[in-house]
């Protein structure tokens, strides 16, 4: 195929009141079209109901559905991989470049609604218009990027291999079968998307089960893979619950692979799930994992504070501090500490609070579990720190019910506080106070994760010290440590943070194919 170089989609200007007219005449649509639309299970191509629903509610307004989903059965997940595995016998046959085309065409249709898949995310799960409108470019870069992967896999030379006197030796490339993608509702486009994309560009056939809590704007992405031509039964959609669906699949003997991205906990209980063998299984399944992220943003004393600032604001604060990236911890240099502390709460005042339809920096916390669950955090707050702003979760905002929580600064947290150690999911941030420099590395690496990490500081030393020895999948310097983009910052952690299989990156597909070697004697 004829492409051009993948580049990455440019985001849309919000500075620009033409802009927000369009998103605003987006949002109109999406209300008038989509909301409270019902997506059932898609099965071998056949769409299939069923007599349970899982519902779907703005979190910034929980009085209001924005629709629902069938709820699959363990039937249907039966049912859903036997179809796999039958579409898989012809799927493996295509040329990369036939499948490759498919996403292609994908995002195509993707680019052309990709207002409507804002608004709908605005909706669903409470992004602004920035927040939402960078996870769908993320959702097209995803698309072009493995495409584009894909068809260099498809050239002789991907992988090679030496001469050998008297016979032809070569690598092949091959599908693994059937996975289970199970994909979380923070990123419910890009990541959902991402995914089962790749996957299934490989060769694979895939069963997705979206977040609960998003499975409109998954639908939608259904929608637009089985637009641009998918084969039936290649990708099985099936909303459901992971505890029924999810666990029955991962357990599964013919269940060849699971991609999952979520919490630590599920992640590891999935990971020694998969690793049990079942009577009849013939393979060691393979498990690919993105999880939580405990993330910390170093400040020393040569830094630029209103970097510092920004860099803070944004990687705390972006769509509600919901982000395995997201900075969590801010360790600070004790000589700038109090300075850095100050300009930190200042700004993060000016942060208005909202819904995503109203384009809010900070609008509602996902789901009710979510929200309990920060309110703990809370809690603890005065006992392990001092408040320095927010601390409340109020259940409404505006006369609207929802999930909200102000975003909270706590100063002077000690190292090992829970507050400092565990992921909270939300727009808390830690403030740790380090003695120097090597302190707040060590300060920063004190923790099981390892996904994202930065550093704001003018010192070329500490710069290389932390490039070397800041243990984390993604390290940024001066700058927010959040919003990797597709291709140009692979993205994935290590430690407990998953297994560092960087999506958008070069090495991606390869997670979900084999290598054969091939040897031919003359
Ligand atoms: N890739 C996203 C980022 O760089 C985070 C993905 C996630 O939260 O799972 O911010």
């Amino acid at each position: 195929i004829q492409v051009q170089p993948y580049r990455p989609q440019e985001f849309i200007d919000f500075t620009k009141e033409e802009n927000v007219r369009a998103y605003q005449d987006a949002l109109a649509k999406v209300r008038k079209e989509l909301l409270g639309k019902h997506y059932p299970l898609i099965i071998d191509g056949q769409e299939v109901d069923t007599a349970e629903k899982l519902t779907s509610l703005n979190p910034t307004n929980t009085d209001e559905v924005v629709g629902t989903t069938a709820k699959a059965t363990i039937q249907d997940a039966e049912n859903a991989l036997q179809g796999a595995w039958k579409a898989f016998e012809s799927w493996k046959k295509w040329d990369m470049d036939a499948r490759a085309r498919i996403l292609l065409k994908a995002a195509a249709i993707l680019k052309r609604r990709r207002l409507e898949a804002n608004a709908l995310m605005s909706i669903e799960v409470g992004k602004n218009y920035a927040e939402a409108d960078v996870e769908i470019a993320e959702a097209i870069d995803f698309l072009e990027y493995y495409a584009r992967s894909a068809m260099k896999y498809a050239h002789f030379g991907a992988a090679e291999t030496h001469w050998y006197e008297g016979e032809e030796n070569g690598l092949m490339y091959i599908p693994l079968g059937v996975g289970v993608s199970i994909s979380p509702w923070n990123f419910p486009g890009a990541i959902f998307l991402g995914m089962a994309a790749a996957p299934i560009v490989a060769g694979n056939c895939v069963i997705v089960k979206p977040a609960e809590d998003a499975g409109l704007i998954a639908g939608f992405m259904v929608d637009i893979m089985r637009e641009a031509g998918l084969p039936d039964g290649v990708l099985q959609f099936l909303p459901g619950k992971g505890a029924e669906v999810g666990d029955y699949l991962v357990k599964h003997a013919q269940t060849r692979f699971i991609t999952f991205t979520g919490s630590r906990a599920v992640g590891l209980n999935i990971n020694a799930e998969a690793a049990k063998t079942q009577p009849g299984q013939k393979w060691i399944k393979r498990v690919i994992m993105e999880l939580g992220g405990k993330d910390a943003l170093i400040v020393d004393e040569s830094a630029d504070l209103d970097v510092a600032v920004t860099a803070a604001v944004q990687g705390a604060f972006g769509f509600n501090g919901q982000k395995c990236s997201a900075m969590s911890r801010l360790i600070v240099v004790d000589s700038i500490y109090d300075e850095l502390a100050a300009k930190f709460v200042e700004r993060a005042q000016t942060l208005k609070m909202g819904t995503g339809e109203e384009n809010a920096n900070v609008t509602a916390v996902v789901n009710q579990m979510s929200h309990d669950k920060i309110k703990g955090y809370l809690e603890i707050a005065p006992q392990e720190g001092k408040v320095l702003l927010g601390g409340e979760a109020p259940s409404e905002h505006d006369g609207k019910p929802g999930y909200y929580v102000q975003p909270t600064i706590v100063g002077d947290v000690k190292r090992d506080a829970r507050l400092a150690q565990e992921e909270i999911f939300g727009p808390v941030v830690s403030m740790i106070r380090a003695r120097d420099w090597q302190d707040a590395l060590d300060i920063a690496n004190a923790t099981e994760y390892g996904l994202t990490g930065g550093v704001i500081s003018n010192n070329r030393e500490h710069l290389e010290q932390a490039r070397r020895e800041f243990e984390v999948g993604n390290l940024y310097f001066n700058r927010k440590i959040t919003g990797a983009i597709v291709g140009v910052q692979p993205f994935g952690g290590y430690n407990m943070s998953g297994t560092d299989s960087k999506a958008g990156g070069p090495d991606y597909l390869a997670n979900f194919m084999q290598l054969k070697t091939v040897t031919e004697r003359w």
